[in-house]
């Protein structure tokens, strides 16, 4: 059995107690002192990224940017899924076509999500995908517009993941052991919510 060592203190850490942020393993003082919660979607943040409201409340930058919407990226990273769309509504606009793909919205720095984004590639359903460090409640948090779809899913797959209900519209939290250990199956179930055109509840 491997042991594992916490990135910031060096410490070993009892196996059931580490928590994982950013691709690294942490104790939990050391996670507690680097890392915090969004108080919007639960999102892990890091400290010194998140901002901070009136009551000292964490948000991490995506739910501030929806909350106070008037801030663009300074310098927005283009990828294969970007470059498809840019091309798509370039072409429905010659066209005249009025019907809009896009792509999925993720947390940037969070693991594996860039890796979803780039293979689902355009789609019909726009959702928002963020990690979320793994807990011993829940694996996947969900919207609830959402949640009977994943929870069809996941009993037809025969999955044991976990599934909270979240707040919003469109988002999913997922852990990093299904990032880590589940890539193909959180491919589809994304690619199955995403990419057909569900009827409006
Ligand atoms: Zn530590
Ligand atoms: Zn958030």
């Amino acid at each position: 059995m491997s042991i594992i060592y916490c990135s910031c203190c060096n410490e070993k850490i009892v196996e059931g107690e580490v928590r994982w942020a950013e691709e690294e393993t942490y104790c939990d003082d050391c996670f507690g002192e680097i890392f915090t919660h969004c108080d919007h979607c639960d999102e892990v943040v890091r400290r010194s990224n998140a901002y901070f409201d009136d009551l000292g409340n964490a948000h991490c930058s995506n739910c501030w940017d929806e909350e106070n919407d008037d801030e663009c990226p300074d310098n927005p990273y283009v990828d294969e899924a970007d470059r498809k769309l840019i091309i798509e509504l370039s072409r429905n606009w010659l066209l005249g076509k009025q019907k809009k793909r896009c792509i999925l919205k993720i947390n940037q720095k969070d693991y594996l999500l860039s890796r979803i984004k780039e293979r689902i590639g355009l789609v019909d359903q726009p959702i928002y995908l963020f990690g979320l460090q793994d807990r011993e409640e829940y694996q996947l948090y969900v919207s609830s517009n959402l949640i009977d779809h994943v929870k069809e899913f996941i009993l037809l797959n025969g999955l044991d993941w976990k599934v909270t209900e979240g707040i919003g519209c469109n988002r999913i939290g997922v852990s990093y052991s299904i990032r880590q250990n589940n890539f193909a199956e959180l491919l589809r179930l994304i690619k199955s919510i995403s990419c057909v055109q569900r009827v409006a509840a």
